[in-house]
């Protein structure tokens, strides 16, 4: 088994690219913030690019202080890092994006277990969180952490509602658990629900924002939280290999997306949703209906499995990405227009009958 990834296929050039909203890449425009950057050595505290990132993202998500990481995936892992100690137990959501996508790193970083809450569209109730608190003995596990994914990716990219997090957000503070928000696309909801990010993010301890999904930058993630809190995760950020030095190349890229990629991701939800009316038509397909910009569908009806249908479409330029073996995921983000939505549907529909 190789765990490389595998090189694509560059004989015909992707079109339409539904696979993901990593896939954006960045503008002439964002590419001239950077080249303006003023840099310094972020592992030293001397860019000031990145000192202005981290202040901004703070500021936008009502925290106290906030550090750059490379990736959303380090900053879940530098939290649970930072909240955890080996043999604590995380409450999650069984399809989190810490428990299936981050290879293990809960475990063999931190020596965390998490334990899978259930429930519809990758949102768990207060009542669940409830259910499963232990009594405190020294036959239990430490219950240290509620983990929220906002959006819920596996979960078909749901909002949590601002109540339903204080409900959750509530009952873990009663119990001395602390709260971490996976905010990778924490913007699309805020965008969705029309609520300011602070809000959604008020009630947890910990919050990040990644800029390589919909927000359309090359790298980088920002996590947020208390100072002190803040100051531990340094120390793992530097133990994992996550300090920077001329950091504010790419900080110029995320400010930049801040001030002119947050409001448009509204289109991404239109377009979300006109794929999702188009597919819905289409013979054999039954789709999940969006709330942001991350469309769920099932292709059983079709006969073919989500990998079959995904292959069928390459050769038409057209990307989708495979979540199960009739499930599969098509993502709108800021380099997929209108216009090409309305294409790809065609072509699905061609494809679905052959
Ligand atoms: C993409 C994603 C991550 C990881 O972010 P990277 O920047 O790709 O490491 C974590 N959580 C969720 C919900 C995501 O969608």
């Amino acid at each position: 088994m190789s765990f490389e990834p595998q090189r694509a296929d560059f004989s015909v050039p992707v079109r339409i690219d539904l696979y993901s909203d990593t896939h954006t890449r960045p503008s002439r425009a964002m590419k001239e913030a950077m080249l303006q950057a003023e840099m310094g050595d972020e592992q030293g505290g001397s860019d000031p690019t990145v000192w202005a990132l981290c202040d901004k993202v703070a500021a936008l998500l009502g925290k106290e202080a906030a550090v750059f990481m490379p990736s959303g995936t380090m900053c879940n892992q530098v939290a649970i890092a930072t909240h955890c100690r080996p043999g604590d137990e995380i409450l999650a959501h069984e399809d989190a994006h810490i428990q299936g996508s981050e290879a293990g790193g809960p475990g063999a970083i931190s020596g965390v277990m998490i334990r899978g809450l259930q429930g519809p569209r990758g949102i768990f109730t207060a009542a669940s969180v409830r259910e499963a608190i232990r009594p405190v003995s020294r036959y239990s596990p430490p219950q240290k952490l509620v983990e929220v994914e906002q959006t819920a990716n596996k979960g078909g990219g749901a909002c949590w509602s601002v109540r339903q997090l204080h409900e959750v957000a509530e009952v873990a503070h009663e119990h001395g658990m602390q709260v971490h928000m996976d905010g990778a696309r924490l913007l699309n909801a805020a965008v969705a629900l029309g609520v300011a990010a602070s809000d959604i993010a008020a009630e947890a301890d910990t919050v990040w924002l990644d800029f390589t999904k919909g927000l359309g930058a090359p790298l980088g993630a920002v996590l947020a939280g208390p100072t002190d809190f803040i100051g531990a995760a340094w120390r793992w950020k530097q133990r994992l290999g996550g300090s920077m030095r001329q950091g504010g190349m790419n900080a110029a890229a995320c400010i930049y997306a801040l001030d002119h990629n947050v409001d448009r991701l509204a289109e991404d939800h239109t377009n979300a949703a006109a794929l999702a009316r188009g597919m819905a038509q289409i013979p054999g397909i039954t789709v999940e209906t969006p709330e942001t910009n991350l469309v769920f569908f099932d292709t059983t009806g079709t006969g073919m499995t989500a990998a079959q249908f995904a292959g069928k479409l390459r050769p038409h330029g057209v990307t989708i990405s495979v979540s199960g073996t009739y499930r599969g995921r098509a993502c709108t983000h800021l380099d997929v227009s209108a216009a090409q939505i309305e294409e790809a549907v065609s072509i699905m529909r061609q494809v679905a009958a052959t």
